[in-house]
């Protein structure tokens, strides 16, 4: 498959696309990236790394941390963790309060705000340096120990994280969440606010492109079948009530952050990333969206 040559012709139809939707600007931090940029990287089983655009930029992860975050929670708490997260497509907005006062504060899935709160909140409870030992996990999934949180954006977000609050005391009330409101919300932000350019995320999605080696960083260890699991919640998850959508027009398990980043895999054969700031109305980068959909078009790849 020559991707080099389709990621070009990628890149000159979705060009149109550059200047369409809006980046966000609820996170004052990050209304200040230039919004017109676009990058993608494809990262292989074989280790062949293609690319195309701004791929040496860094960029605000945000809410693709949470495929992180699972990750970690998975492989301490086993499927105990279900007890205090779902597994099911939220059909709501990525900050829904109302649908958590439904479900009585057990959020949907882990890749909604209110359950990425609570899985901040298991990993609050289990580690003993929650901030240095997700940072660890994070640098060596992406083999780059030049990754970091951006404590900047982590600090806007928290002055205008209103609904994130009102999610964590929600949570609070009904009580899935053990530790202190402000110190869970402090470690979420600072997990949203981890920084990766394309190169680099499309690195760190990789091990869930392969299931067959072993999936082992540092005390963070999944079994085959986790792994498998972790795809399934990104397909049917990770794109907020986008995710059908998604699914239709794409086809590979994938998770979105508001920073304009896509992570996704198409198992066993590679891992990509994209990076676009605009987003349409469900918080999803645009041409990013449109890059993923022509890639599975044109190389007819795609999980289904
Ligand atoms: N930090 C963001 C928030 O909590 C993450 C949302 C996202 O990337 O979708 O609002």
């Amino acid at each position: 498959m020559n991707y080099k040559h389709i990621l070009s012709e990628i890149a000159a139809e979705i060009e149109p696309l550059r200047t369409v939707g809006r980046q966000a600007d609820y996170i004052p931090a990050l209304a200040k990236v230039n919004p017109d940029r676009f990058g993608i990287c494809i990262t292989t089983t074989h280790g062949d790394v293609i690319e195309w655009g701004d791929v040496d930029e860094r960029f605000s992860i945000q809410s693709v941390t949470k495929v992180f975050t699972l990750s970690m929670a998975l492989s301490i708490m086993g499927e105990r963790l279900w007890e205090r997260v779902g597994k099911e497509p939220s059909g709501a907005a990525f900050n829904s309060l109302i649908q958590l006062e439904l479900d009585r504060g057990v959020p949907r899935n882990p890749f909604i705000n209110a359950g990425a709160i609570v899985v901040a909140d298991v990993l609050m409870t289990q580690l003993a340096n929650p901030e240095a030992d997700y940072l660890d996990f994070v640098r060596k999934i992406a083999c780059d120990d030049t990754i970091d949180y951006d404590r900047e954006v982590a600090a806007s977000e928290r002055e205008k994280g209103y609904i994130n609050a009102a999610i964590a005391n929600m949570l609070k009330y009904y009580g899935n969440l053990e530790n202190d409101i402000e110190e869970v919300l402090h470690f979420y932000f600072l997990q949203c606010s981890v920084e990766m350019n394309c190169r680099q995320l499309s690195r760190a999605f990789l091990p869930f492109a392969d299931r067959h080696s072993e999936f082992s960083f540092g005390n963070v260890r999944l079994t085959s079948s986790q792994v498998k699991r972790i795809n399934a919640v990104m397909q049917t998850c990770g794109f907020y009530n986008d995710a059908g959508e998604y699914s239709y027009l794409v086809g590979l398990p994938g998770k979105s952050g508001v920073g304009g980043g896509i992570g996704a895999v198409y198992p066993g054969r590679y891992a990509v990333a994209t990076w676009s700031p605009r987003l349409n109305e469900k918080g999803n980068s645009v041409m990013g969206m449109k890059a993923l959909e022509l890639l599975t078009t044109y190389t007819r790849e795609s999980i289904f």
